[in-house]
């Protein structure tokens, strides 16, 4: 497996991005799962990889800091001295707030973890795959969300517009790198059954909407994860600059 290609999944450790680590294996990636603290939890996907037969590490970072983004790169590069793809799935929300409460803090906190991480990570990756820099080429995935188009008034309008950048960012990126052997595109997960509601204090935020979504039901993990190896796949050689909604209808 020494010449296969290599992934690095922001936020791997849990929800949508280890779901996504576990099917890149499966598709013969070999990965590199990010995670910020949850070290236990990196670790139980890279074990559950090399005991299906395929190669992993976990690495530590903080996106939302310089030194975790070096962090991250530099332990890629000493691993496996190649870079092929990027999912930009490191993302936080806050709990429920309307603009008036919101703290500077908290809005520069979710501006750099969700906006700047991204982008700076995306650069890293575009260093190391453009062929302009003497790369072959990768595929880049941001994660969006339905809230860029919805706005999650009531709730987090910070993180919709975080996530609205990161739509804006996914344009521009490709159509900047469309010519160096570089896609990006994007999904829109709606309303996923993972720890990222409970983290903004909504546990049971998935099972509460699930009457509001068409399909009357939140997505899983694995739903998202399934829609992301198809854009970073060699079925989609020609899907640049796309934003796919994974949203039952939402
Ligand atoms: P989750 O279950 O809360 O998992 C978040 C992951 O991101 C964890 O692996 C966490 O690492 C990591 N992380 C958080 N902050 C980080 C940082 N500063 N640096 C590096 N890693 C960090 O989230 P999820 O629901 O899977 O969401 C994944 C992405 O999908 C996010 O971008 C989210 O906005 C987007 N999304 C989710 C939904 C949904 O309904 N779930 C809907 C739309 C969009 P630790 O384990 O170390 O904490």
């Amino acid at each position: 497996m020494s010449g296969s290609r290599v992934l690095l999944v922001t936020g791997g450790s849990r929800g949508i991005g280890a779901a996504v680590c576990l099917a890149a294996a499966r598709e013969g990636w070999r990965v590199a799962v990010n995670y910020a603290s949850k070290r236990q939890a990196a670790e139980d996907v890279v074990r559950q990889i090399s005991e299906a037969g395929g190669t992993a590490i976990a690495v530590q970072g903080d996106v939302g800091s310089e030194d975790g983004i070096e962090a991250i790169f530099s332990a890629i590069d000493a691993a496996f001295g190649r870079l092929d793809g990027l999912v930009n799935n490191a993302g936080i929300v806050g709990p429920p707030e309307r603009i008036d409460e919101i703290s500077t803090e908290r809005l520069e906190w979710m501006l750099r973890v969700n906006v700047t991480g991204s982008i700076r990570c995306a650069a890293e990756a575009v260093k190391r795959m453009s062929t302009r820099h003497g790369g072959q080429g990768g595929a880049i995935v941001n994660l969006s969300s339905a809230a860029a188009v919805l706005g999650a008034p009531g709730q987090y309008v910070d993180y919709a517009a975080t996530k609205g950048a990161i739509d804006s960012f996914t344009i521009g990126l490709a159509r900047e790198v469309a010519s160096e052997g570089v896609r990006v595109n994007a999904v829109r997960p709606g309303i996923i059954d993972t720890d990222i509601h409970a983290s903004g204090g909504l546990p049971d935020r998935a099972r509460d909407m699930a009457p509001s979504i068409p399909m009357q039901r939140p997505g899983t993990a694995g739903e998202v994860a399934d829609a992301i190896l198809y854009l970073l796949s060699d079925k989609a050689t020609y899907v640049t600059g796309a934003i796919l909604n994974v949203s039952g209808g939402r």
